[in-house]
């Protein structure tokens, strides 16, 4: 694994330990419709955490260590999970403006970080989508991004959105004081403090300095695909805090020396140390493009691609055996396992995973280096 340089800035500091104490406390009351984590990313704010994924962005320095980010990100994971993906979403942000931005962009956003304004990507979107509308000489955006996390709370929400050449620019547009959020329809199984819904741009006027990057570069690899380790990390969180529920749990009924009890216990902790492996090395691989020799875009995509998939496996495992190990209990809306399986469960729901799979097995299968080699 990379060090972590003396001039890079910390996430994890003890504050931020602490805080996640106080985030996974509160985590149950915010498991409503329409609720939304904002004392969380007021105390994230505090201590700096917030502005951290933005620090010396002007530089186009990377801001935080790839281990540190890891290890922030998991630990976001085992607090709350919608906590964690809003993090993950304005961390996705600051890299993407950070590689794309021009100078005076990224200092534009690290002014922002530092103000306290939180940050989101949001690409998915309906038939129709978001588009550059050309018109008296402005451009405009017309249409809505769908599942956009944090929908009415994100003050600078990183879009996508096509020119009339059919060409996908990252825009990050200058929000009015109009309602755009719709949350009606996230009345979700899980994740209901995430505030992930329909946010219109239609009419919004975009300036030149609003557009980031050029056409195409959004879905530029290997950093599209590579970034997903990130969401794995969050994932990771929630999956060791489920078994450290269960541990307790059958320590506290006395269940714990049972074989049954234990062979369960071995299957998710061979699981959730499965899926660390995989996303220690995925974060490792996709951040090693600063390193001076890159390895090929579309071996980094492959492993992310595949790392992806066995966290998913991973976290469906986990949720499996933690309900079989504590049964109908694990079910109950007081126990965190019930809360917290649902938002692992909605959180695991991520964009075309027979893809992912079939684009990891078609690059092992194109290649001719030894199965052993390929990512060695
Ligand atoms: C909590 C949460 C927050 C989110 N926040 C954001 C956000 O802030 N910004 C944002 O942009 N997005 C966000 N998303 C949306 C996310 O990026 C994905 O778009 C979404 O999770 C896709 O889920 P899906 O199950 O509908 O995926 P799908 O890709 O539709 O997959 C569903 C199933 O269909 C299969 N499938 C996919 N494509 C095809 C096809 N062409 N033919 C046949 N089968 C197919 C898949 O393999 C899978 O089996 C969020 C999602 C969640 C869960």
């Amino acid at each position: 694994m990379l060090d972590i340089s003396a001039e890079q800035n910390r996430l994890v500091t003890a504050a931020f330990r602490d805080e996640m104490r106080h985030i996974a406390d509160r985590a149950a009351e915010l498991d409503e419709d329409r609720s939304f984590p904002s004392e969380d990313i007021a105390r994230l704010t505090a201590i700096g955490a917030l502005a951290s994924p933005f620090a010396r962005i002007e530089d186009g320095e990377r801001p935080v260590a790839p281990e540190e980010l890891l290890q922030g990100l998991i630990l976001l994971g085992t607090a709350s999970l919608p906590l964690g993906r809003l993090f993950e979403g304005h961390v996705n942000a600051a890299e993407l403006i950070r590689r794309y931005g021009t100078r005076e962009q990224r200092e534009r956003v690290g002014r922002d970080a530092k103000n306290g304004c939180l940050f989101g990507v949001w690409n998915t979107e309906g038939a129709e989508g978001v588009r550059l509308a050309r018109a008296n000489g402005h451009i405009t955006l017309l249409g809505a991004k769908t599942f956009a996390t944090g929908a009415g709370f994100v003050d600078r929400p990183m879009i996508t959105a096509r020119d009339e050449d059919d060409r996908l620019f990252m825009v990050l547009p200058r929000l009015d004081k109009t309602a755009r959020a719709d949350l009606s329809a996230w009345r979700a199984h899980g994740m209901r403090a995430s505030a992930t819904g329909t946010f219109c741009f239609t009419g919004l006027v975009v300036e030149p300095d609003d557009i980031i990057g050029k056409g195409g570069d959004y879905h530029r690899q290997p950093h599209f695909s590579g970034g997903a380790w990130r969401f794995c990390a969050v994932q990771l969180g929630a999956m060791e805090r489920l078994i450290e529920e269960a541990r307790s749990s059958l320590r506290r009924s006395g269940r714990d020396s049972d074989p049954h009890q234990r062979a369960r216990m071995g299957e998710a902790l061979m699981a959730v140390e499965t899926a660390r492996l995989w996303t220690e090395r995925a974060a490792n691989i996709a951040e090693a493009d600063d390193a001076p020799l890159p390895p090929a875009a579309e071996n980094i995509v492959a492993y992310v691609n595949l790392a992806r998939c066995a966290v998913e496996r991973a976290g469906l495992d986990v949720m499996e055996l933690v309900q079989r190990s504590i049964g109908l209990s694990a079910f109950l809306r007081t126990n965190a396992v019930e809360r917290i399986c649902r938002d692992l469960a909605t959180y695991l729901r991520q964009p075309a995973p027979d893809r992912t799979l079939c684009e990891g097995a078609a690059y092992a299968l194109r290649s001719d280096q030894a199965i052993g080699e390929l990512w060695r």
